[in-house]
């Protein structure tokens, strides 16, 4: 069900969304340039250059990461699309410490954030869910071939193969990883966007890692890529439950937010999720659906054109409909 949706994402993305040409990329890994923001002893964020240039005007941006260093040694987040940007961020951490990075973690299987496994050091332990293990032991070559035509050819992709992680995150279930003088979080708060995502908390410095299930701020949504609606928005509410109030958020694709601007995403979905099922109970078809659906109020995003009536409307439509 994945592998088919992403492929009919594929079409849709290069030719509905109107200011994207088939041929180029939303962002171009040949040119993204990273850079590291301190947020306090041992903690730093990176995420692209223009990263809050961007995400104001609601365009796209490259991915996002950041490490941890403890006594014991560094916990990378995303290991990036290509070699390019993986040695960038090895740099990034190389400016910082001189420790080996003994973890890295990708939190989905999503090329962009895992795919750059293959370059770290031997050494390196990977971590992983287990069911983003499932999705690139099934379906790696497929999915290269759709990053290739997503992100373009020549950027780095066509030479990646995958790594194997060395540990696994079980469904609903979390792990804490000992730094020495500290201790990272990483959390299964259930289905968010692929079924393996996993979200890393920092309980000392109250930082919390998300991956794509929270793209940026607002006036990014959230992308419904394999379906899912209510248990999104359950997870994302446990999400916004489990943070305290001065919690610091790197989202996926952007810089530092804070707890309050989860608020935009959650009511983006409670409110598809409300509107939704009135017309499922009013009898209304998928296509009168998504025309009455239309949520202008959430517009601003330069992909909501394409993300909202043609992705997340039919999604929550067909999961609301089974329930
Ligand atoms: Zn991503």
């Amino acid at each position: 069900m994945l592998h088919l949706n992403k492929k009919i994402f594929i079409v849709l993305f290069l030719f509905i969304s109107g200011f994207v040409l088939a041929t180029e990329p939303v962002w171009d890994a040949n040119k993204v340039i990273l850079k590291s923001e301190k947020i306090t002893s041992g903690v730093y964020a990176y995420y692209p250059t223009n990263a809050k240039e961007l995400e104001k005007k609601g365009l796209a941006v490259a991915t996002s990461g950041g490490f941890i260093i403890g006594n014991k040694g560094i916990f990378l987040i995303e290991t990036m699309i290509n070699k390019r940007l993986h040695k960038q961020v090895q740099q990034l951490i190389k400016e910082a410490s001189n420790k080996r990075v003994l973890y890295a973690v990708n939190t989905s299987f999503h090329g962009d954030h895992s795919y750059g496994n293959m370059y770290l050091n031997k050494n390196t332990i990977i971590i992983q869910h287990q069911n983003a293990k499932n999705y690139i032991a099934k379906h790696f070559e497929n999915d290269k071939k759709f990053m290739i035509n997503t992100f373009g050819k020549n950027r780095g992709i066509e030479e990646i193969v995958p790594t194997l992680p060395d540990i696994l995150i079980q469904e609903n279930s979390s792990m804490s990883i000992d730094l020495g003088n500290r201790i990272v979080e990483i959390i299964d708060f259930g289905f968010a966007q692929t079924g393996g995502d996993l979200f890393i908390w920092l309980p000392d410095s109250k930082v919390l890692w998300t991956g794509n299930p929270i793209i940026t701020f607002k006036p990014s949504v959230p992308w419904l890529l394999d379906g899912h609606l209510v248990e999104t928005l359950s997870s994302l509410k446990k999400v916004y439950a489990f943070l305290p109030k001065d919690a610091k958020i790197i989202p996926g694709h952007g810089s530092i937010m804070q707890k309050e601007d989860l608020k935009w995403h959650i009511n983006y979905l409670q409110t598809i999720k409300d509107e939704v099922s009135k017309a499922i109970k009013e009898g209304l078809s998928l296509e009168e659906t998504v025309k009455k659906v239309s949520m202008e109020e959430f517009k601003g995003y330069a992909l909501f054109g394409w993300v909202h009536p043609k992705l997340n409307i039919p999604a929550a439509y067909k999961d609301l409909k089974k329930k």
